[in-house]
């Protein structure tokens, strides 16, 4: 079967499959408060997201990643794992979690095959973590970081929105947690995806300016590794276990290597985060069960039209009407 490559040369190996829309949080630079989730029927089934999985890795993507919504709320979803890292040439199948649900599915996931967790992490202090998630309970979540090491997961990544005058002051006790606990962490800047019920702009705080709050206290290391996603790394002189990462859509544009696609929870095929570019799979995977050759057809066809870039105004101003959970993040 012929490689995915889009209409710029850029070869596709790195596929996200958001499994559902639905999560036990309500991150503020995510959802909006009321949140109206997908009818069951327009959700893929998991067969359909295994068949998806399927067609790109045959066409040599060798990563998946899980996510949403929160991949723990999916019925099935240690199942689905055990079938997707079976898949002939997949390299390694990763998940996104907020680790809400992790204590008890920890020891399930990594023994169904899949390979590396990021998990979100955005304040250490327990009624701050609950102000920017809505309602999840911090000791829960630290809980689910303790069981996934105790499962066997090496280099667990955290995940950090990091957004002024909200957690910004927390840069220094989210690395401190990151070193202690061997853990990588990525700091990341807030995207203006859907309408969350406030104005980002003010919020976003630059990779540039979180470097500096670490380069403060730590002697940083330039580092050329990458995980085959959009991070940057560092490494931190003193503590060799550590990778911190910058995900920096505004500032530090990363399209020029973009090696991936997602798969939205209701079977569209996003081509760029910031764009509504997409292809409707779900029609053709519930028209064509059988057949796989005119979606692939589809996929060339779409890939042709993958965007160059993405463009987010630099004052947080929607652009695109998606919420995050229905990307796939
Ligand atoms: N529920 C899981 C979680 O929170 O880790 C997986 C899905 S979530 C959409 C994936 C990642 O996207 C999380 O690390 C989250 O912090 C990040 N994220 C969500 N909305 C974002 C936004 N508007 N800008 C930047 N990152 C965002
Ligand atoms: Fe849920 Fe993850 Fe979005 Fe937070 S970022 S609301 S945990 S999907």
């Amino acid at each position: 079967m012929s490689e995915w490559i889009d209409g710029q040369g850029r070869r596709i190996d790195y596929l996200r499959l958001s499994v559902t829309d639905r999560c036990d949080f309500r991150c503020v630079y995510c959802m909006a408060e009321q949140m109206r989730f997908l009818p069951r029927q327009q959700v893929l089934s998991l067969e359909e997201i295994e068949r998806v999985a399927r067609l790109f890795v045959a066409g040599g993507v060798g990563k998946l990643r899980l996510t949403g919504g929160e991949p723990l709320v999916r019925p099935g979803i240690v199942d689905l794992c055990a079938r997707l890292a079976a898949l002939p040439g997949l390299r390694e199948l990763c998940m996104t979690s907020n680790g809400a649900q992790l204590a008890r599915h920890a020891r399930g996931l990594h023994a169904a095959g899949l390979a590396r967790l990021n998990i979100s992490l955005d304040s250490l202090d327990p009624a701050r973590f609950r102000a920017i998630t809505r309602n999840g309970e911090l000791r829960q979540v630290l809980a689910g970081i303790d069981a996934a090491q105790a499962a066997g997961f090496a280099r667990i990544r955290l995940n950090c929105v990091v957004m002024k005058g909200r957690n910004d002051d927390e840069v220094p006790a989210l690395l401190d947690y990151a070193i202690e606990h061997g853990l990588d962490i990525a700091f990341i800047e807030e995207m203006p995806l859907g309408q969350v019920g406030r104005a980002r702009g003010e919020s976003v705080c630059s990779s540039d300016a979180v470097r500096a709050i670490i380069a403060a206290r730590h002697e940083l290391l330039d580092s050329t590794e990458h995980s085959g996603g959009p991070a940057r790394y560092l490494r931190l002189a003193r503590h060799p276990g550590t990778r911190v990462g910058f995900i920096s859509p505004h500032t530090h544009n990363f399209c020029a290597s973009c090696n991936r696609l997602r798969l939205s929870a209701d079977g569209r095929l996003l081509l760029c985060l910031g764009h509504e570019h997409a292809l409707d799979l779900r029609a053709l995977l519930r028209r064509h069960p059988l057949h796989d050759q005119p979606l692939l057809d589809a996929i060339h066809g779409a890939l042709r039209d993958k965007p160059a870039r993405h463009v987010f105004s630099p004052h947080g101003e929607v652009q695109v009407l998606r919420f995050m959970n229905m990307s796939g993040g």
